[in-house]
């Protein structure tokens, strides 16, 4: 607890927003429910050889939203349309939605799953302008994430798939137990939230926000 305490006078002395020698400041953001689109789905949605178009560039280098967009049927025949895509296209398509719209989907259960891991996991009916796709599974709910370069990584004392905790203040203040640690030469330390959990802990009205182990 002093530790805490010690530790956040010093980030508040340093500032928030300055480079701490390896670390990066804290970005927390949320990630509204979005597409990933393989090439062979793509053909069959856009029309073959079809690619994605670039609108902005997501804070992890390489990421972008494109301008493409689909429609998801659920389970229950209920829609969610203007499903974003995000680039680059991957090896499997995979939808992750919040809680809120995987319920009004009529997906009661939905597995919360670090992006990728969809085995096992439900399908869906997407359509695009040009076709429909069947998806066998990879509806997911994002795990709530970390990403972190090796540095930022030995920082905090974690390895790849640990668990940390982050501390969200303010009126509604929140502590999220299961942040999943994902480390990558490429990546900056940012952590990935759903908009569920963006809203029950008011993200957007606070800058209090604490990582730890
Ligand atoms: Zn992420």
């Amino acid at each position: 607890m002093v530790e805490r305490i010690v530790r956040q006078v010093a980030l508040e002395y340093l500032g928030r927003g300055s480079s701490k020698g390896n670390v990066s400041e804290l970005v927390v953001q949320t990630s509204s429910r979005h597409m990933h689109v393989c090439r062979e789905d793509m053909d069959v949605l856009f029309g073959p050889g079809a690619e994605l178009t670039f609108d902005r560039p997501l804070f992890q280098e390489g990421n972008f939203a494109a301008k493409e967009s689909v429609t998801i049927v659920g389970p229950r025949s209920r829609i969610i349309s203007n499903l974003r895509i995000l680039g680059p296209m991957r090896k499997q398509s995979q939808v992750e939605l919040a809680f809120t719209d995987a319920i009004m989907l009529g997906f009661n259960d939905l597995p919360i799953r670090l992006s990728g891991d969809i085995k096992g996991t439900p399908g869906a009916i997407i359509i695009g302008p040009k076709g429909v796709v069947e998806l066998k599974e990879g509806v997911i709910r994002a795990a709530i994430h970390a990403h972190m370069s090796p540095a930022e990584a030995a920082h905090f004392g974690v390895k790849q798939g640990e668990l940390m905790k982050l501390r969200v203040g303010g009126p509604s203040g929140v502590t999220f137990n299961n942040v999943h640690v994902r480390i990558d030469p490429t990546s900056r330390l940012n952590i990935h939230m759903d908009t569920d959990e963006a809203n029950a802990c008011g993200l957007h009205l606070t800058k209090d926000v604490e990582l730890f182990k």
